[in-house]
């Protein structure tokens, strides 16, 4: 059963990736232009970040779940050699460029838009900012640590920690009608908005 459920998940994850290729020129216009701050890096960071995608498209559970698959033949096929080691995948994410991997993001987009796979939203977008604590410490730190003085009752301590923002933009939110007619952006000519308010003096039915 667990084989089988295996085979299925790479025959879905194969026709992802072709998908992914075809559409968005996954490989050459998203991940060959990422790079990291390695001198000479052994590994190159397309197959680390290649190896990250499918860790979030086949939802493995963490990095150890992703070593224990690198001998898969999966991967000799996607990136020519094993996926690479819990500890790589760890060093090198925390020396990849943002600024690239915020370029290939930006090509989906692109491409998501001219081909029309984003529904027409008259112009408007809506887009959510969330803002998360990632982890906290007294004790380790890095150079991008943020800090902050606690005053506790044993004393003050210094705590270490790091914030993100990520914004992302909806194009399905249930109520997007509803939305843009309650902050009065535009006119809204769904029936069920029509329903809710007077009828506008310049619309069909106050004309009938
Ligand atoms: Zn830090």
């Amino acid at each position: 059963m667990e084989a089988a459920e295996g085979a299925k998940t790479v025959t879905v994850l194969r026709r992802l990736v072709a998908w992914s290729e075809r559409i968005f020129d996954l490989s050459a216009a998203v991940i060959a232009p990422v790079s990291d701050r390695r001198p000479q890096p052994r590994i190159p960071t397309a197959v680390v970040v290649k190896s990250a995608l499918v860790m979030f498209w086949a939802r493995m559970g963490s990095l150890n779940a992703l070593e224990l698959s690198a001998r898969a033949g999966f991967w000799k096929k996607w990136l020519a050699a094993p996926s690479c080691s819990a500890d790589t995948m760890g060093r090198v994410h925390a020396l990849i460029d943002a600024g690239e991997l915020r370029q290939g993001i930006h090509h989906i987009y692109e491409r998501l838009k001219r081909n029309k796979a984003l529904p027409d939203t008259r112009g408007m977008g809506v887009a959510v900012v969330d803002g998360h604590e990632s982890h906290t410490s007294y004790l380790q730190h890095c150079s991008g640590c943020l800090e902050r003085t606690l005053h506790l009752p044993a004393g003050d301590r210094i705590q270490f920690y790091h914030r993100q923002v990520t914004l992302m933009l909806l194009w399905w939110l249930p109520s997007f009608e509803a939305f843009t007619w309650n902050s009065g952006i535009h006119r809204v000519s769904t029936d069920a908005a029509r329903g809710a308010r007077q009828p506008r003096a310049d619309s069909p039915s106050s004309r009938s």
